[in-house]
């Protein structure tokens, strides 16, 4: 058997990521293959550097993309931060957290959880709590923004709390960059992590990662080897970093990275105040087409991401079945449920490039004619008016 190239159809992805890719990032992945030590490489790494902080909001020095998908950041951020014995504590409020509980784990430390009710934004009151019952707590770690569940959470609060009570903070922010604000100087984050196909709107692979001066500090100070050689930041730096010559430490996945700086020129080029009401505005529209149908909202209004809107499949309704046909009907993907979540809930994807009036609009009459064929209980020939009022303010 011959097999022969691979050609994916045209989708459009509005699921919880990948995004839609812009066509400009597709076109600079393809752009001619150099050397990662070759010096116009190394100036183009200085741009993204440059690029990432505008993204994150910070001066921080040690800004760099991960050569790996956002798990990947997330794990830099705890194999580096996270010591044998010390106690960290984990607000959990959806799938993602859990998997910070086992980071912290499998780098010999101590995990307490403190769990929220999934769909709600995490309780600073809570956390507060469990800072005051810990008085050893080393670091604090939770998810800006829940991508299993669409609640976002305040991010500056839990940051401040945690800091009153001495402790670092690890912040999962790979779908809210981007998205939302995101302001790791003002709020004052220690460690954060992305990842490039949610809000970017670029291929996915890529984990940016920032780190305070506070956090580099224990970095440092460490008693042990970071476990993982890979992912060890002093290491990492030799390459990354700024003053010194570039060292080799693993060959830089260069188109990926040609990817991300287009991507980042397309966020600087809009503007962050701009990218973020942009996907508000949409994020309105879509919801006043979905409500409109009947459809109700899994989160409360005060605490949803305008990038992934979750609603509750109606009564007796076949999940799976309806993605399949706006799949195979419309090219459209949208994100089944995750976790407790499976089976109750679709996640409809705002992100990035994908966050525009045309994918509102496409979105809504796909949904309105394919619920109709599956008999769900909703209201049809309403959603598309609906969201077209709120577009056209
Ligand atoms: C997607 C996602 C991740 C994981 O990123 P990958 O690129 O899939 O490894 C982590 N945290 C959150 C909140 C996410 O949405």
């Amino acid at each position: 058997m011959t097999i022969r190239p691979f050609h994916p159809p045209q989708r459009v992805l509005m699921g919880p990521g990948p995004s839609d890719v812009s066509p400009r990032v597709l076109e600079a992945l393809s752009r001619p293959t150099i050397g990662h030590l070759d010096p116009v490489f190394v100036a183009m790494m200085d741009e993204m550097k440059a690029l990432l902080k505008y993204a994150f909001q910070t001066k921080n020095e040690l800004t760099m993309p991960v050569s790996a998908p956002g798990s990947a950041g997330m794990e830099t951020c705890f194999a580096n931060l996270v010591e044998p014995g010390d106690k960290v504590i984990v607000c959990q409020n959806g799938v993602f957290a859990g998997r910070m509980k086992e980071n912290v784990e499998r780098c010999g430390g101590i995990a307490v959880m403190v769990q929220d009710e999934w769909g709600r934004a995490v309780d600073p009151q809570k956390l507060e709590d469990a800072l005051k019952a810990n008085p050893d707590a080393r670091i604090v770690a939770f998810v800006h923004a829940e991508t299993s569940t669409g609640a976002q959470s305040d991010a500056k609060t839990l940051v401040e709390i945690a800091h009153k009570h001495n402790c670092l903070t690890i912040v999962d922010a790979v779908t809210s960059l981007g998205g939302t604000p995101v302001m790791v100087d003002e709020w004052d984050i220690d460690a954060i992590y992305s990842g490039t196909q949610k809000c970017l709107s670029c291929t996915p692979g890529l984990s940016p990662v920032s780190f305070s001066p506070n956090a580099q500090a224990k970095i440092k100070n460490r008693k042990s080897k970071v476990q993982s050689w890979f992912m060890d930041l002093n290491l990492v730096m030799g390459y990354w970093g700024g003053e010194t010559k570039r060292t080799y430490h693993h060959t830089a996945p260069i188109n990926a990275l040609y990817g991300l700086h287009e991507a980042l020129v397309i966020l600087q080029e809009e503007g962050l105040h701009n990218s973020w009401s942009r996907h508000q505005k949409n994020h309105l529209a879509l919801r006043a087409g979905l409500e409109a149908m009947g459809l109700n909202f899994v989160v409360p209004e005060a605490e949803r991401l305008p990038q992934l809107n979750a609603i509750t499949v109606p009564h007796g309704v076949d999940e799976a079945a309806v993605r399949a046909l706006l799949l195979s009907d419309y090219n459209l993907e949208i994100g089944a449920g995750l976790g407790a979540m499976a089976g109750k809930v679709w996640r409809i994807g705002l992100m990035g490039y994908a966050s525009n009036p045309r994918n509102v609009r496409l979105c809504l009459s796909a949904l309105d004619d394919v619920l109709g064929r599956v008999k769900a209980p909703v209201k049809h020939g309403v959603a598309l008016e609906a969201a077209n009022r709120k577009l056209a303010n």
